[in-house]
């Protein structure tokens, strides 16, 4: 990305998958070719999570399956966080846990008391190669957590346990996109 540049302006906004979908209930491959092809989907990630005002959006939820997410995400001191991470490795949670409202773009209009520890740090690559390092605290540990899960298959339903689990199940169940879950 060129300096000035805002992120997403030269993306495609692309259909989201929802739960239920298998590319996002199953692990994402390994990103092999940094070229041209994964920078215009990193841009295809912020133009969508734009257009669908999500603060973080993974590569499955696009119905890539590649290990990709972008962010833009404020932390519990209203400190913005923007970027993108390819091949991301969670190396560090620590913290408390904290139980907060978690939603997803892939369960539109629900969400649901999900705990998450209040530090993360993940290790990638930018879209050009180069390594990166990123620290969240707040609700920004909480965004890099849920993304790093959604590349392994992984939604935040999955980390719910009885009542919390089957309400917001049951929820989805009877929305109007739920059909296929
Ligand atoms: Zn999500």
């Amino acid at each position: 990305m060129r300096h000035g540049s805002i992120p997403g302006a030269r993306g495609r906004v692309r259909p989201l998958t929802l739960l239920g979908d298998p590319t996002l209930h199953a692990p994402c491959r390994e990103v092999t070719a940094f070229g041209p092809e994964l920078a215009a989907l990193v841009e295809d990630l912020f133009a969508t999570m734009y257009a669908a005002r999500g603060v973080g959006l993974a590569a499955n939820q696009v119905g890539e399956d590649l290990r990709v997410f972008v962010y833009d995400c404020p932390d519990d001191e209203d400190v913005r966080h923007l970027g993108h991470i390819v091949n991301p490795r969670l190396v560090e949670v620590d913290g408390v846990v904290v139980r907060g409202p978690e939603g997803c773009l892939s369960l539109p209009g629900l969400e649901a008391g999900t705990e998450r520890y209040d530090h993360a740090v993940v290790e990638g690559f930018t879209a050009a190669g180069e390594p990166v390092t990123v620290h969240g605290t707040g609700f920004f540990a909480r965004c890099l957590q849920h993304e790093c899960d959604h590349l392994e298959g992984r939604l935040y339903v999955d980390r719910l346990t009885g009542r919390r689990r089957r309400k917001v199940l049951r929820r989805a169940a009877r929305a109007p996109w739920g059909r296929r879950a």
